[in-house]
């Protein structure tokens, strides 16, 4: 969850980690993107910004109910 936290600017209420939880077991898209994520991370043990599509970005935030 850190990883998400990150990807939307480092603020991330624990409530939104459990729909975040419950969105991945339900969407195609965001476990791809999360676990090529830990890859990069994996590699890269200093990444200083963690690269996330912006459509990926603005899929998250659309289902966490962030956008503003
Ligand atoms: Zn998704």
């Amino acid at each position: 969850m850190a990883q998400l936290s990150n990807f939307l600017d480092g603020e991330l209420d624990p409530a939104y980690c459990e729909k975040i939880e419950q969105h991945l077991a339900t969407c195609p898209m965001c476990p791809i993107v999360v676990d090529t994520t830990k890859k990069t991370i994996a590699l890269y043990h200093d990444a200083p910004q963690t690269e996330i599509p912006p459509q990926v970005r603005q899929h998250l935030i659309e289902v966490l109910g962030l956008d503003k």
